[in-house]
């Protein structure tokens, strides 16, 4: 059991607050009677110098102070207050908490208004005085990093990284690096300055090159990572802080061509040949006068297509090059594309929308292609001089295999990022691996550069010039509780757990999500700030007078945004009892939370998540659906309405669907009382 410590409120009111049906003197009374607390009533719109006076004379300087400031809107009304806590006061920021009364606010008879925000401070009062710091401390990194691939995203990394100071490790599979420009012929040069960027590497004493490489094994965390590359038949290990992921994208035809024929290739084969030669109708004996070319495909990206239409370009201005395209879907969205369709049916590209791709075939040595016309309504063959094939960008075939080994949660096309709001745009479930450009998704030059510089500077701020910046005891191990189960290394989304004869949890890696404390069989974790002891001792100041009484369990990421912004923006009117509790995230979910609620009363639990896949620690909000699930099925076996606990995922930009939950619950709970 955590032991309390003094608290000071802060009650911060102006004219607002009594107009809004809120009797301040009363409330500030009540407060006073709280246990450890004292209560400094003031006019948040006071002169500077003013407010500065009463904070010093009812803040004793040089104790440690945790300080609730309850205010209409305080982020805002009382920013000033908070300014002069923080930077003159000295308040550690953990221990300065806000609290918007605007809730208390909403009920149309005073004694509800009063009610409401005595309970609203009751719970931030009773979290806070059980609240202890996580401190910050340095740790000692390696400032070297390892870039992984040989994209110009991988290669622009590598450059900046060197021009900040870091030492890098530039490995990529091949003997030399070939990055691809998407949307281009694979045979056209960068412009400047990405042209450059290739001397830059070969110039800089920063940047060792290591080609051949095939990463092996990763061990340690963030700050400490070691990798096992093999170079060229020989194994390497290497001590870096941070990685930056940008393997180059693969081209695939598609369709697979037909073995070795001169009339049929890829989109490549064809950009060589238009390269090297000025006028590609030398290589075909022309029929009639015409030469009739066919490309089958360029709708799997709308980079693809920009290459499919470059091509095209080229052959129309050959005369006597008749060119038919067929594509499934036309994807005109990037910029200049549908201007470039547009141009080239006007200079006389026959397009044929399919469902389904043409067939080729050989009729003397001549490609055929049949296909179906949506606009004849009839199967149609086209005898053709030359048929190209679209390729396809996909990424490198290797990733799912990094994935595996850098315990990464990969993407469904296999990109090294999972298609997750929360991650984007280079941030991955590891702290201190991020990925950039054609490591987590098909996309133009420009766009994957910036990842690129995100990725540097998110990983200049960590690692610094070898020192990082952690918390200190955010997530904390009960070694005397602990029996090396292994659990929480196993669940740990972030891979922040290891074990030595107890699990350990590596403070620059964790993210503080709470999975590890939930799951944990001897409740040997606790989340600093999160811990089992606050949540039960905010549910157990629930005041019997406030009904219905509903428990909500909201993720911080998502659902409580949510809650607040119902309140502010949709004006949502709570039922009295509503009591939100902030989880840091549903992961953290504890069954006990459930089981306990009913049994200090509630007439029904909330437990919101983010949405499916958009959970930052991946699976915190399926965690806390299986959690509720089983609860219900407990409550059943007990005689409780299953339907009492309910669970809706929200996300943060949504409040209307929060609103719509609470309504759920509402409904359900006026049918249990009906009944
Ligand atoms: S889950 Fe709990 S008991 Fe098991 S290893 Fe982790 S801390 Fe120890
Ligand atoms: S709090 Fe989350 S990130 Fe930290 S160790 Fe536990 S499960 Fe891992």
């Amino acid at each position: 059991m955590t032991k309390l410590k003094n608290l000071d409120i802060i009650l911060a009111h102006g004219p607002e607050l009594s107009a809004g049906g809120l009797d301040y003197y009363q409330l500030g009374l009540w407060a006073a009677s709280l246990p450890r607390t004292r209560v400094l009533a003031v006019n948040p719109g006071l002169p500077r110098e003013e407010l500065l006076r009463r904070l010093k004379a009812f803040l004793y300087l040089g104790e440690e102070h945790r300080v609730l400031l309850a205010a209409l809107d305080p982020l805002r009304r009382a920013r000033l207050l908070i300014q002069l806590l923080l930077q003159e006061i000295g308040i550690h920021p953990e221990f300065l908490l806000t609290l918007d009364l605007q809730e208390a606010l909403c009920y149309p008879d005073a004694k509800a208004c009063s009610l409401k925000a005595h309970h609203l401070i009751g719970v931030a009062a009773s979290m806070l005085t059980r609240a202890e710091p996580v401190g910050v401390q340095e740790l000692p990194v390696s400032p070297r990093v390892l870039v992984w691939g040989d994209s110009y995203a991988a290669l622009k990394a590598a450059v900046s990284l060197a021009h900040l100071g870091h030492p890098v490790l530039w490995a990529y599979p091949g003997p030399t690096p070939a990055p691809l420009l998407p949307g281009a012929p694979v045979t056209e040069p960068p412009e400047p300055p990405v042209a450059s960027l290739l001397t830059a590497a070969d110039a800089s004493p920063l940047i060792s090159k290591v080609p051949k490489a095939r990463f092996l094994e990763l061990e340690g965390q963030v700050g400490h990572f070691l990798v096992k590359l093999e170079i060229s038949g020989e194994i390497r290990q290497e001590l870096v802080g941070g990685m930056i992921l940008a393997p180059e994208l693969h081209l695939t035809p598609n369709p697979k061509p037909l073995a070795d024929h001169f009339r049929i290739f890829s989109l490549s084969e064809l950009e060589r040949r238009l390269k090297e030669q000025e006028k590609i109708e030398g290589l075909f004996p022309p029929r009639d006068g015409l030469l009739q070319a066919a490309f089958i495909g360029g709708d799997s990206h709308p980079l693809s297509l920009k290459r499919t239409l470059k091509a095209i370009s080229r052959l129309q201005t050959q005369d006597p090059w008749q060119v038919a395209l067929f594509l499934r879907d036309a994807k005109v969205g990037a910029p200049g594309l549908e201007a470039a369709l547009e141009a080239a049916l006007a200079q006389g590209l026959i397009l044929f929308k399919v469902s389904e791709p043409p067939k080729i075939s050989l009729t003397d040595d001549l490609p055929q292609v049949s296909f179906f016309d949506p606009v004849m309504l009839s199967r149609e063959v086209l005898a053709c001089d030359l048929v190209v094939l679209d390729e396809v960008y996909r990424p490198d075939p290797d990733n799912h295999r990094l994935a595996h080994l850098l315990g990464l949660f990969s993407g469904p096309a296999g990109f090294l990022q999972k298609d997750n709001v929360r991650l984007l745009p280079v941030v991955t479930n590891r702290q201190g691996i991020y990925v950039a450009g054609p490591g987590r998704a098909v996309m133009d030059l420009d766009q994957a550069l910036a990842e690129a510089d995100t990725a540097v500077s998110m990983c200049h701020e960590l690692l610094g010039q070898g020192l990082a910046f952690a918390p200190k005891g955010r997530a904390v191990v009960d070694r005397g509780r602990c029996t090396l189960c292994l659990t929480c290394y196993r669940l740990c989304p972030h891979r922040a757990i290891s074990w030595d004869n107890r699990a350990v949890i590596h403070e620059l890696a964790c993210q503080g999500c709470g999975t590890c404390a939930a799951h944990c069989p001897n409740e040997a974790i606790q989340i600093r700030n999160f811990t089992d002891d606050q949540v039960v001792a905010a549910m157990a100041t629930l005041d019997p007078r406030l009904t219905p009484k509903i428990f909500a369990f909201l993720c911080q990421n998502s659902a409580w945004e949510a809650y607040q912004a119902a309140i502010k923006e949709e004006g949502l009117i709570l039922p009295l009892g509503f009591i939100p509790l902030r989880l840091p995230c549903a992961g953290k979910l504890d069954i006990d939370y459930l089981l306990r609620g009913f049994t200090y009363g509630a007439q029904g639990i909330l437990v919101m998540g983010c949405p499916l896949d958009n959970c930052r620690s991946d699976q915190g909000n399926c965690h806390a659906l299986w959690r509720v699930e089983r609860a219900q099925g407990l409550l059943a076996e007990v005689g409780i309405d299953p339907r009492r606990l309910l669970y809706r995922p929200v996300a943060a930009n949504a409040p209307r669907d929060f609103q719509d939950a609470v309504m759920s619950l509402l409904e359900i709970l006026s049918q249990g009382q009906a009944a």
